[in-house]
């Protein structure tokens, strides 16, 4: 076996097979991770060789490996079987940079990776193929699952439906009633999933999840579930792949179950103990004030962890109190001398609506990232002509409430500096030079 579960408590050392249904590790309860045998792959490959496998994969409209995850299949899941493979060429999404943002932004060379171009509309797609892939595999391979389920603060559901549905397995979302957006209630109705709305927050709906799949023979595929992991640190070999295999000097993501800030971690981890680049960038989770457990931690450099209860926060999909992948994200962070900032809600709408006035149309919990740059480089750090990479985590069409709210200024506790208004006028040319003569003054 070339990748595998292994307990992630010091000393434990137990592993077991990723086709295997486990989440915890059996002797202690901790949870698992995917440890891939790199050393197995350096004997396969010298380093061009493996870099060129990559890239040869790109763009090709019939081959499954094509996507941006699949195309690092030797670092994703190595033994699977192509035929089982749920892939829907995600991850080759675009990075761009942000060039007419201005003050303080122009001191430093900032991109923004959308990982929200996907096919349901977030990141969430990267792991979920991964996960979805090896159910698969255990499926074909005779193994009763009866199902896929999991909690989600909206993201996660409409990925698992999607590719769920692909693969032709039955999906049970388990929702916070009331805290989603109506784009992401719509997805996984749309997708054929069964769709459960249930009166408690996220956290609620992680235990119930929890508890619901031991007992019904379910899958589950909440972010505890490292396999998604493996998917999502792809993304830093994207970033990677895009900067000629440099890395850049900071990553800066929004946090709330703490799994991708970890993921990309790691992807950068395994990257360079295959030599694929030199360095690791300095990782920055960003939080909402309303929900931000990991900034209290860093604030004690990590000595204490407290759960909290999530509070109303614009970013619904990190509204998260006690995050599953806190242990993981703390290595994460420690590793790579990060740093943890926490936003409050007026400046993380008013930094993403200053970034749609360059051009995007950022989701509120890329707003978090983009504003937690915003504080450090004002407090300078972030030093000049660093090399920054945000990763916008969401469509903003998928959250059209939240940005008609704040063009009309009813978004709570927010005072909206940069709202839009429309113009009503009557369908007569002259009425309408003369509002645009009024306009340019
Ligand atoms: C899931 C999600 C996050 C948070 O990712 P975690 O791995 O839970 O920290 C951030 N933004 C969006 C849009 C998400 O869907
Ligand atoms: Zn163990």
């Amino acid at each position: 076996m070339r990748a595998y579960f292994e307990c992630e408590k010091e000393g434990c050392g137990k592993t077991y097979p990723l086709g295997q249904v486990v989440y915890r590790c059996e002797r202690d309860g901790s949870l698992l991770s995917v440890k891939q045998d790199l050393g197995a792959l350096q004997n396969q490959f010298a380093l061009e060789d493996l870099r060129d496998v990559f890239d040869a994969r790109r763009g090709r409209a019939v081959d499954e490996l094509r996507g941006g995850v699949w195309r690092y299949k030797e670092l994703v899941l190595p033994d699977i079987d192509t035929k089982d493979i749920v892939s829907m060429n995600e991850g080759t999404t675009p990075m761009i940079r942000a060039e007419n943002a201005g003050a303080p932004y122009d001191a430093v060379e900032l991109y923004v990776k959308l990982c929200g171009n996907d096919v349901t509309g977030s990141f969430k797609d990267l792991g979920m193929t991964v996960l979805v892939s090896e159910v698969n595999a255990i499926r074909n391979a005779g193994a009763l699952v009866a199902g896929i389920a999991c909690a989600s603060t909206g993201d996660t559901s409409a990925a698992l439906a999607a590719y769920g549905a692909r693969a032709g397995i039955p999906v049970f979302v388990f929702l916070p009633a009331g805290k989603i957006s109506t784009a992401q209630l719509v997805q996984p109705l749309a997708h054929g999933a069964h769709t459960l709305s249930l009166c408690t927050d996220f956290d609620g709906c992680m235990k119930l999840v929890q508890e619901v799949t031991e007992r019904e023979n379910l899958y589950l595929a909440n972010s505890m579930n490292s396999l998604r992991i493996e998917g999502q640190k792809t993304i830093a070999f994207e970033i990677l792949r895009e900067f000629g295999w440099t890395a850049p000097d900071y990553v800066v993501v929004p946090g709330g179950n703490l799994g991708n800030v970890s993921a990309i971690a790691k992807g950068f981890r395994e990257a360079i103990a295959l030599g694929l680049c030199e360095k690791t960038p300095r990782m920055v989770c960003a939080q909402a004030d309303a929900a931000n457990p990991l900034y209290r931690a860093f604030k004690t450099d990590f000595a204490e962890f407290e759960p909290v209860i999530a509070k109303q926060t614009s970013a619904s999909a990190i509204r998260i109190g006690n995050p599953v992948s806190y242990e993981r994200a703390k290595k994460a962070l420690l590793e790579s001398e990060g740093i943890v900032e926490t936003v409050s809600e007026d400046d993380l709408a008013n930094v993403g609506a200053h970034f749609d006035r360059s051009g995007f149309f950022t989701c509120p919990q890329t707003g978090v990232a983009l504003c937690a740059l915003t504080k450090l480089l004002l407090r300078e750090e972030i030093e000049r002509g660093a090399r920054i990479v945000v990763i916008s985590t969401a469509a903003g069409l998928k959250f059209t409430e939240y940005k008609v709210a704040y063009h009309e200024g009813k978004l709570a506790d927010v005072r909206s500096n940069l709202s839009g208004r429309k113009i009503e006028l009557p369908a007569n040319a002259d009425a309408i030079c003369e509002a645009i003569r009024e306009i340019a003054g």
